[in-house]
């Protein structure tokens, strides 16, 4: 059709405001008539981002007629950032509709943002009821759980770890939500976010696209939205000073100030005049707050950082409470860092002195198991001719006791004779206790990077063993839902038949390298601290040297730099060290409460005074309980522990 050519200006103008609303209401403005909140404790009210002033700027971001491309936040959890991709889609579903995709890392936080988050919001708020196709109709036209189909364009939901969902049609925007954890490379074709560019790339000419990124940081130096921040403007919600009216930010750091007993009385003493900011002034101050970008530039895009300190949802006390309880723990440091501060958590990098460990080893009963004992985990690495395996008791505060460490030579190409069945006497072994008793290992895991069909065998057979296996990456949890995978054993192959659990060695080699750091109570410390690792007289030098014989380095991957361990010398009893830890933590002795503590060492036969807790110099110091950090990934039987013992 040719283009209209009007014989009058005037008549431009009346076609004009005929094909165009008189004015666009902006995704903002839309948001606070129209969007409904879909959970929380405001689920059901419409949404009001007078409280929360800092997605404003965001959300018009997301409109068209903001004419930059590209903005990334650094955020901590409990912020209202999952609202603001909701209202951003809802705003261009109804004012803008296009091709748009929201990305997550995992089929369960997918599945999750749109059960409780995206579906529920849809349903409520009237106008996105009224334009989005609802999943029962049969047509091709209607929506799927991961297609949204509305009159002008669809919302397809994706994954981070799938070609097939990344590689597709053209779209318009995208939302990266938790980018941080996306994988470096997917099945050796590159990033996930080089695939995600590809498919904005025929908008790139007009200008037309848009690509929000919003994630809660990982670790230091391999973090990507911590180094697309640093690429930004890099700005900060500022407030204004009750007293003096200078912009301040909220920053946890000397300002921020808590007593360490109950009550905690956190405050915040403005760094401009030091007048002092109660809890209860800090909603209003950061109502009235703005951005300010600190490193402005050109060519640089939008980068927002914005954490529990100034977060509406995030009282002053529970960051206070959480800090003290992240003090000695490696794990809940990392937690605190990256949800609570929205930064990334910076890992000491050197390995652990091993003369100094060899120092600090204890005269204690090797083959026993120590009073304060109270799980017993084993594990090995199984190498050509020998299994390297390591037997190590857990009590509270996360302190352990190496019971036995041990090179099993033989021939390991079955799981019959040679060094399976020497694996097999230390499976069956009743280890003496220190009370008269006996007690079999909990549980047992064998690494199956090495002569896997042969490992998965032998595991078959044994209800407490795990087939284990390391996972690169610093936001994987300590130990995942198995993945099953064909047996092959012999000429017979059965499918599905054994259960591989996947261990995120990373960061537990961070943790565990941090508690071999802490000064313990025969070098003049006051207490042994929580996480400290007791090696007996028996052990030799080699098991030292492979225990710390890793370091953290940078490597350069697909253009990136990222974090990796690396190791200078044989690293077996290492391994086995990380995947003991791993099925601690499957075990939960971690997330017991002190009267299902006491319960389990009352079913070990451990005497009452045995069982107190150990840091006596902590007593003086509040217990909080702080519910653990949710797995990422829902573990089945994670809790069931307690009752599993009972057997
Ligand atoms: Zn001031």
């Amino acid at each position: 059709m040719k283009s209209i050519q009007p014989a009058f200006p005037i008549v431009a103008g009346v076609l004009a405001s005929l094909f165009q609303p008189a004015e666009a209401v902006t995704p903002s403005q839309w948001a606070a008539a129209n969007l409904v909140v879909p959970d929380g404790p405001r689920a059901g009210e419409r949404i009001d981002l007078a409280m929360t002033p800092y997605l404003v700027e965001l959300l018009d971001f997301f409109s068209s007629e903001c004419p930059e491309n590209k903005a990334v936040v650094r955020k901590s959890a409990q912020t209202g950032f999952t609202l603001l991709a909701i209202a951003a889609i809802g705003h261009s579903i109804e004012c803008e509709p296009c091709r748009m995709m929201v990305v997550q890392p995992t089929d369960s936080a997918l599945s999750e943002f749109n059960r409780e988050k995206l579906q529920p919001a849809i349903e409520q708020t009237p106008i996105l009821a009224r334009k989005v196709v609802p999943q029962t109709s049969r047509s091709a036209r209607g929506s799927t759980v991961y297609t949204k189909r509305y009159p002008g364009g669809s919302l397809t939901l994706a994954i981070a770890t799938s070609t097939a969902d990344l590689r597709g049609k053209t779209i318009k925007k995208v939302i990266k939500d938790e980018a941080s954890e996306y994988p470096a490379d997917l099945d050796g074709q590159g990033s996930p976010h080089g695939m995600i560019e590809a498919r904005y790339e025929s908008f790139l000419a007009s200008g037309d696209w848009k690509e929000l990124s919003i994630s809660t940081p990982t670790i230091k130096g391999d973090c990507w939205i911590d180094d697309a921040f640093d690429g930004g403007d890099q700005r900060f919600w500022h407030v204004k000073c009750p007293e003096c009216a200078e912009e301040f930010v909220f920053d946890y750091g000397p300002s921020f100030r808590f007593a360490k007993e109950y009550p905690h009385k956190a405050h915040y003493v403005a760094p401009c005049c030091g007048a002092v900011i109660e809890p209860h002034q800090k909603n209003a101050l950061v109502r009235n707050g703005r951005w300010i970008a600190t490193a402005p530039g050109p060519g640089r895009h939008r980068s927002y950082h914005f954490d529990a300190l100034s977060s509406p949802f995030v009282p002053w006390d529970k960051i206070a409470e959480r800090a003290i309880q992240a003090k000695d723990d490696p794990a809940r440091q990392k937690t605190f860092e990256n949800l609570t501060l929205g930064r990334p958590y910076e890992v000491r990098g050197d390995s652990p002195d091993h003369v100094r460990l060899m120092a600090l080893r204890e005269e204690y009963p090797r083959r026993r198991i120590p009073p304060k004992g109270l799980l017993l985990v084993a594990s090995a690495d199984v190498q050509a001719n020998a299994i390297y395996v390591e037997v190590v008791a857990f009590g509270a505060d996360r302190q352990s006791w190496v019971v036995e460490a041990l090179v099993l030579d033989g021939d390991t190409s079955g799981p019959e004779g040679g060094a399976f069945a020497k694996l097999n006497a230390v499976y069956e072994t009743e280890w003496p206790d220190s009370f008269g008793g006996t007690r079999r290992i909990d549980a047992m895991g064998v690494d199956s990077g090495f002569r896997a069909n042969v490992v998965y065998a032998w595991v078959r057979g044994r209800p407490k063993t795990f087939a284990l296996k390391g996972g690169d990456g610093w936001s994987r949890p300590a130990i995942s839902t198995p993945s099953l995978v064909d047996l092959d054993l012999y000429g017979k192959r059965i499918k599905q038949g054994a259960a591989v659990w996947t261990v995120g060695t990373f960061s537990l080699k961070a943790q565990l390298y941090a508690d071999l750091r802490k000064p313990r109570l025969a070098e003049g410390a006051l207490f042994e601290p929580p996480g400290a690792c007791h090696h007996g007289r028996f052990l030799e030098e080699n098991y030292f040297t492979q225990l710390t014989s890793e370091y953290l380095t940078d490597e350069k991957f697909k253009g990136r730099t990222r974090k990796v361990w690396k190791e200078r010398g044989p690293n077996h009893f290492l391994d086995c060290r990380i995947y003991n830890l791993a099925l601690v933590d499957y075990l939960g002795l971690s997330r017991m409460t002190p009267d299902e503590m006491a319960q389990l060492a009352k079913l070990r036969g451990v005497p009452e005074e045995a069982s107190e807790p150990v840091a006596v110099a902590n007593a003086d110091e509040p217990v909080v309980p702080v519910p653990p950090p949710a797995p990422r990934t829902p573990m089945r039987a994670r809790r069931s522990f307690p009752s599993s013992f009972m057997s």
